[in-house]
């Protein structure tokens, strides 16, 4: 039904104004995905215990609709905590192939982020976005709970943005 809103009363246009909005089908997927992320059950070292400490009940990851999965074929988000050996490396990225699209990384901690205190060692992968492509990357040795639920709000924030433009951004992307 077409309305005509020089027809209508000013207060029929404020009402109307009030309650209806229009968006776009993929507004409304991005929506739903960034409240309802995922992430697999993947911690690596010493960042993966305040990983597990985000979903205890101080924390209370699941109220922002995060639950820990235990298979990559239910999850959408990796969380990458800890350090990433060069033996790691490979089946880290076989579960990141196993995850359904759409997907993103979150990189928590500097080891993950680029190798961390141990970015001399010959057997360390200095960044995990050598190997995946990160979606955001999350300072700190460790970082606490209420930084990782920062940079899963900024998750959230990159879905719908990139919703709304169409267009996917990456740490593979060029520079
Ligand atoms: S960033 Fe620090 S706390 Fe996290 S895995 Fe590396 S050494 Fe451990």
């Amino acid at each position: 039904m077409d309305i005509n809103l020089k027809e209508l009363l000013p207060e029929e246009v404020e009402e109307l104004q009030r309650n209806v909005f229009t968006t776009t089908l993929e507004n409304v997927k991005a929506w739903a995905r960034s409240n309802s992320l995922w992430p697999m059950t993947f911690g690596l070292a010493c960042c993966a215990i305040e990983m597990m400490g985000t979903g205890a009940p101080h924390y209370d990851l699941d109220r922002f609709g995060s639950f820990f999965r235990a298979s990559p074929r239910q999850s959408d988000v990796m969380i990458v905590a800890g350090t990433v050996t060069k033996k790691m490396g490979p089946l880290l990225r076989r579960l990141y192939d196993q995850m359904p699209e759409p997907k993103w990384v979150i990189a928590m901690g500097s080891c993950a982020t680029a190798g961390g205190p141990y970015v001399k060692s010959y057997s360390v992968v200095k960044g995990v976005d050598q190997i995946v492509p990160v979606d955001v990357y999350i300072p700190g040795c460790p970082p606490n709970p209420a930084a990782l639920i920062y940079g899963i709000h900024k998750l959230q924030e990159k879905i719908r943005y990139e919703a709304g433009t169409g267009k996917r951004v990456t740490s593979l992307d060029p520079r």
